[in-house]
């Protein structure tokens, strides 16, 4: 920068009007410009042309006076600062304005105001000519007394650079200047000249002439506006440097304060990080004060007692030493402390060792799955043969048991028995969606949020290592990027492996061979092979509507009482109020939607129970066990503000409260499932099929229509590909039998085909339907169709069909005959070859239902259609027949 002593600036000079701030010489501001007088100076002066560096303007700082016309001058400040705009940047938003950069050359003062507008133009004087500077001060004695408060004060305030200024402080100015400078620099020096900006700052400080110091230091400084003017109009080096010092003392002091402030903050933290180990370490009793402290201190001694104390193997023994040595060295603060914290507390929680001791009778354990469960003898048969295989071998190597069948069916439960009688600890682990195998073997402990998978959970929530656990719903593992859960899944039940199972959290091997693991599935078809290779699979069908009644009124309907507080005095559900709900309210091969019906029963009647119990009984009950009354009450829960109006509403019903059809609908709704099998089959070309899905047995209907076109087949209602297949296989036959059985098309012709298109339809279109079983359905539908003749209402039917007319058996013959029966019909045709199944249905189904066994279609039609579906003969064929 050159010195401000060479600066020779113009006599006349625009003047820019600033009331933002003051800028002094040397030093550099950012001004905005947006008064109609600055933008006609910037535009005519700046940025016509001439190069910014050419233009010197005249900055006088002005407070602008909100009484004074905007029109008029205001009155201005005497002294300003010549500048050069250094940079001018324009923006329109949010209204026409310039930003300008401005740096100070030096002092002037207005002589005279040429002109004001556009824009103010003053006759000026230079006034800082520091060169003649020694001539304007006062005499040396005064300046030499000036000199020697400095000097004083530079002690006082810059120690350490006493002894530069002590030679040179016989001169006035100089001694001032260097009592700045030491001041300026002990200010620098606060300042952490690590940080390059500020390494910049003190070289450029050195570098710069003296005299232009307290200008300068002035706008670096905190200092006030009023401030920065009062410097501004001390014209007199000497007064300016007088002026500078105390503001320079004020910052310094400041700073002194912050940094102490600092210190003391960082010197506590060191204290409390450098005592903490020591304490640890040591032991020292009462070294801090602090409660907090000493609890965590007690954990960490506790931690190593636990450790030291636990039954744990040698190598995860040998871990925690080596951690809780790591973590006694760590600071709190750290974020790996709680981390490792958490992960010992769990280690020294888990049952390495701790057992339950099976109580196994098998006797016992018989009475207990029957007093349980009702019905499912076959799965009750085979979980017993389990137990006593254990009994006797005394190792759990062997399969694992999977329950599957469909919802609600009691597979959980049956679980749950089987902890039971064996006295053992039961957990479940739902594995529904699971599709991270971190899930199954938990997080290494690098992750943040990092824990331990479901398996070394649940044992840590069991507290025992051989608990039973129930892997629920393995069919619906899911797979992702994250690995698949399956293979984690496989370590885990593998009785070679598992005694020695990894978990990524723990990482040291946990001994699972004495967990005793049970899985359930809905259906086998998701469950992946190699994890379906380690099971043996029990199917649990789903229960009769005569098993449901009675497992009904043995487990459902108690334990529901039992939850709601109700006793059966209170209430009455008789068998055909649970039929009605059976057939009526659910449509299931589980009784899970069953027993969610009684809970909302329960609750219905307890609301009516409460209320009885605050009201006066005294009005005749005559018809409250009716089960209108019943319903009245019902009803009444709905309108409360009816209460008041009828008194016999306010009655507490008569005890105990009976559910019947009506009480049913006010609590239940209308039924949701109405028997609309006759009402569907009143057109032909509709026709029963049964299906088989995850959750149980399903009735079917197919429905078809032809329609004028060119032969194609339209076939909609979700299907996969082995079900087109089925139904190209049914036309293909009609159309080859189309003569035999006397089937045309709307014009009579035997092709059926021709110019007609057939839309087969199976409804419930949100359920993805596959599998060759609705072979036969799609034939006697299609038969019906171009026929005219309705199928039988009471006929389902299931079979896979072949090109030429033969019936094949199919598989889940007994729930798609509970499902049969369920839906009230009457007849089922099934495939021959599956007559064998027909065992497995019980007694009681057996005897409502009629079964025709086909082994070719002919038989089925025969079956579907009253009085047979005649094969047409000519009179002659029949005569000689007859
Ligand atoms: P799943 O695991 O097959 O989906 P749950 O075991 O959860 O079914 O059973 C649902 C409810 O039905 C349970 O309250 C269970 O006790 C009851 N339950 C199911 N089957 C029976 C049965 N045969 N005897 C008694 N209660 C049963």
């Amino acid at each position: 920068m050159s010195s401000v002593s060479s600066i020779q600036i113009p006599s006349r000079l625009p003047l820019l009007l600033t009331h933002e701030g003051v800028l002094l010489p040397g030093s550099t501001m950012r001004t905005s410009v947006d008064s109609a007088r600055n933008l006609q100076l910037v535009r005519s002066r700046l940025l016509k042309g001439t190069s910014l560096q050419s233009t010197i303007l005249g900055v006088i700082p002005n407070t602008p006076d909100p009484a004074s016309d905007a029109q008029d001058l205001p009155p201005l400040h005497r002294i300003g600062t010549a500048a050069l705009a250094v940079q001018v940047v324009g923006s329109n938003w949010p209204k026409p304005h310039y930003t300008l950069l401005i740096t100070g050359l030096c002092r002037f003062q207005i002589v005279q105001v040429l002109k004001e507008k556009p824009y103010p133009v003053a006759e000026v004087e230079q006034l800082d000519r520091l060169e003649e500077f020694p001539n304007t001060c006062k005499t040396r004695e005064e300046l030499g007394e000036l000199s020697e408060q400095f000097y004083k004060y530079a002690v006082q305030v810059c120690f350490p650079y006493q002894t530069r200024i002590h030679p040179c402080c016989s001169h006035p100015i100089l001694s001032s200047t260097l009592c700045l400078t030491s001041s300026l620099c002990s200010l620098v020096e606060m300042l952490d000249m690590s940080v390059p900006a500020v390494a910049k700052l003190r070289r450029l400080l050195d570098s710069l002439p003296r005299e232009a110091l307290p200008d300068i230091l002035t706008s670096i400084i905190r200092t006030s506006n009023k401030e920065k003017l009062q410097i501004l109009d001390a014209v007199s080096l000497e007064e300016r440097f007088k002026m500078t010092i105390p503001l320079l003392v004020r910052q310094i002091e400041g700073l002194k304060l912050l940094q102490k402030t600092r210190k003391h903050k960082q010197d506590d933290d060191k204290r409390v990080i450098a005592i903490r180990p020591i304490r640890r370490i040591t032991h020292i009793p009462g070294a801090l004060e602090d409660e907090d402290e000493d609890e965590d201190h007690d954990d960490i001694v506790m931690l190593e007692k636990k450790i030291r104390t636990s039954s744990m193997p040698e190598q995860a023994h040998k871990v925690c030493v080596k951690e809780i040595k790591r973590l006694k060295k760590m600071p709190q603060s750290m974020p790996e402390y709680a981390l490792t914290r958490n992960y010992l507390e769990l280690m020294v929680e888990l049952p390495w060792n701790k057992s339950t001791t099976d109580r196994l009778d098998i006797r016992a354990a018989r009475i207990l799955l029957d007093n349980d469960h009702y019905a499912m003898e076959k799965l009750k048969k085979r979980v017993l043969e389990y137990l006593a295989v254990r009994q006797l071998k005394n190792n759990l190597k062997g399969p694992i048991l999977c329950f599957v069948g469909p919802p609600g069916v009691g597979k959980t439960s049956v679980g749950r028995s089987v902890a039971k009688t064996l006295g053992r600890e039961f957990h479940r682990i739902a594995l529904g969606g699971v599709c991270d195998q971190s899930d199954i073997r938990g997080h290494r402990r690098t992750y943040v949020g990092s824990m331990p998978g479901r398996i070394i959970n649940g044992l840590k929530t069991v507290g025992v290592n051989n608990p039973v656990f129930l892997l629920d719903e393995v069919d619906k593992l899911g797979k992702s990027l994250q690995g698949d859960p399956a293979a984690a899944l496989l370590e885990v039940l593998d009785p070679e492996q598992n005694h020695n199972f990894t978990d990524h959290y723990l990482n040291v091997a946990f001994d699972l061979s004495q967990v005793l693991f049970i899985a359930t599935a809905n259906t086998t078809a998701t469950i992946p092979p190699a994890l379906l290779d380690r099971m043996e699979i029990i199917q649990v069908p789903g229960y009769t509507q005569e098993e449901k009644i009675e497992i009904a009124h043995r487990h459902l309907i108690p334990k529901q009482l039992e939850q709601h507080g109700l006793t059966p005095q209170q209430i009455q559900i008789p068998q055909v109020t649970t039929l009605d709900i059976i057939t009526r309210y659910t449509r299931e091969a589980g009784v899970r939607s069953l027993d969610r019906k009684f809970g909302a029963i329960c609750r219905a009647v307890a609301v009516k129970v409460a209320e009885g119990q605050h009201k006066e009984a005294k009005l005749d009950h005559s018809d409250v066990a009716e089960g209108e009354g019943c319903k009245e009450h019902i009803l009444e829960d709905a309108k409360p503000e009816s209460i008041n109006d009828t008194t016999d509403l306010a009655l507490p019903p008569e005890m105990p409260i009976l559910i019947d059809f009506h009480a049913l609908k006010d609590i239940l709704g209308p039924p949701m499932y109405e028997m609309e099998v006759s009402e569907r089959l009143s057109q032909p070309g509709v026709a029963i099929g049964l299906a088989w899905t995850p959750l149980g047995g399903e009735i079917m209907f197919v429905e078809a229509s032809r329609m004028d076109g060119e032969g194609q087949l339209t076939l909609t209602g979700q299907l996969g590909d082995v079900m087109k297949e089925s139904a190209h296989l049914a036309i293909s036959w009609l159309r080859s039998n189309a003569k035999k059985y006397h089937l045309t098309n709307a014009s009579g012709s035997f092709d059926l085909l021709d110019n007609t298109d057939i839309h087969l339809h199976f409804p419930a279109g949100a359920v993805t339907k596959d599998g060759p079983s609705a072979g036969v359905t799609i034939v006697t539908c299609l038969a019906s169709l171009f026929s005219g003749r309705l199928v039988r209402s009471d006929v389902a039917m299931t079979g896979e069909i072949t090109l030429r007319g033969l019936v094949l058996p199919v598989g889940g013959i007994k729930d798609k005959v509970l499902a049969a029966h369920r839906a009230g019909l009457k007849q089922v045709i099934i495939p021959q070859r599956n007559e064998k199944d027909l065992e497995e249905i019980p007694g009681n189904v057996r005897q409502d239902l009629s079964f025709v066994t086909a082994s070719c279609l002919d038989e089925v039609l025969n079956a579907a259609f009253d009085g047979g579906f005649v094969v047409k003969t000519r009179p002659g064929l029949l005569n000689s027949k007859l």
